[in-house]
């Protein structure tokens, strides 16, 4: 349920609604607005009487949610979130890429792809660390060591980074390396992953499933919210269905979807959607097309010899070419990259 505030009304008005709504055992969630201030109440509303509170000093209005997720909802919060991170915002009329290799596998390697991310205009270097293998005994990633390059690499180049997290235990490690936790397709309902990343307050960016519905990805991305971490992008890399041409499908249709019923931010992965390197190019054009308002990219200096990802990851000057045509999809849909 969100209570709306109308316009006028004071902190002790807003506190007295907040105050009565713990009373009866609801959380509750504050959205300042640039208009008005909602509340969202969550949890049990069996014994509450709606009447009562729509009728306190200062209420406006009072909304039932009728969809399982609240605090993601647009209803919740009208305005579009914006996540921030180094020089990019993510969220709002700006295009935002973070590009960089599948996993980091050596300083040269992250360092030769950097140069064209920082000379490309894109803010934020991607590169994972603590890789999810379908197989155990491919690379499972450099670890710490790995976090180590990333973040040295990117200083140089004034970057931020975003890396994948796959266990609760690593969240202190990513936390002190890191800009952007990024939880992984394999680990969309892993609920104590997502408990845990609601207590942190860097951004979070949340795969959605290869199997999952909107709504369960939705729901997912609630816990993170309802933990108190209100930075979350939503992440679209692709979900399974009949078609067996490429790795996955991409589900572009999410991304109208969800800024529908959402207020956070969608991000599109065309590099693990499609899983070949010459798809990539047009299906990240149609994805800011599409309205998406980040883009993640593989891209690898050699993909031919990368140990994780070489089919999908782009060459360095396939990554600089495609830029450029972003740039100019980014304009004919009135957003800047
Ligand atoms: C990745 O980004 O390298 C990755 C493992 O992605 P996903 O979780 O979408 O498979
Ligand atoms: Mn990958």
């Amino acid at each position: 349920m969100v209570v709306v505030m109308g316009p006028g009304a004071d902190e002790a008005q807003i506190e007295e609604v907040a105050s009565r709504l713990r009373l009866m055992g609801l959380s509750v969630h504050r959205s300042d607005g640039k208009e008005r201030i909602i509340l969202g109440a969550v949890g049990d509303l069996g014994a509450l009487d709606v009447e009562d509170i729509r009728h306190l000093p200062g209420v406006q209005d009072v909304v039932r949610i009728s969809v399982p997720y609240k605090l993601v909802s647009r209803a919740f919060q009208p305005e579009s979130t914006i996540v921030t991170v180094g020089g990019a915002t993510i969220g709002g009329k700006q295009v935002a890429i973070m590009a960089g290799p599948c996993a980091v596998e050596s300083e040269e390697q992250v360092e030769a792809v950097a140069v064209a991310v920082a000379r490309s205009g894109a803010f934020i270097l991607r590169g994972g660390a603590y890789k999810p293998r379908t197989s155990p005994y491919t690379f499972q990633g450099l670890g710490e060591e790995g976090l180590r390059i990333l973040r040295r690499v990117a200083d140089r180049h004034g970057l931020a980074v975003i890396s994948e997290v796959l266990d609760t235990q690593h969240i202190p490690i990513l936390e002190k390396w890191v800009d952007v936790l990024q939880v992984g397709a394999r680990n969309m309902q892993n609920f104590a992953l997502l408990r845990e990343l609601g207590r942190i307050r860097k951004p979070v960016l949340l795969k959605r499933g290869f199997s999952a519905t909107i709504e369960e990805w939705l729901m997912s991305a609630e816990y993170i919210l309802a933990g108190g971490n209100r930075q979350v992008m939503l992440c679209e890399r692709g979900i399974r269905t009949f078609e067996t041409m490429l790795r996955n499908t991409l589900d572009l249709s999410c991304v109208p979807v969800i800024q529908q019923l959402s207020h956070l931010p969608v991000v599109v992965d065309p590099s693990h959607a499609v899983g070949v390197r010459d798809k990539v190019p047009p299906m990240a054009c149609a994805a800011v097309a599409a309205g998406a308002d980040g883009l993640l990219i593989e891209v690898h200096p050699h993909p031919e010899t990368a140990l994780s990802d070489g089919a999908q990851s782009l060459y360095v000057p396939q990554y600089e070419e495609l830029v450029v045509r972003l740039r100019g999809v980014a304009k004919a849909v009135d957003r800047t990259l």
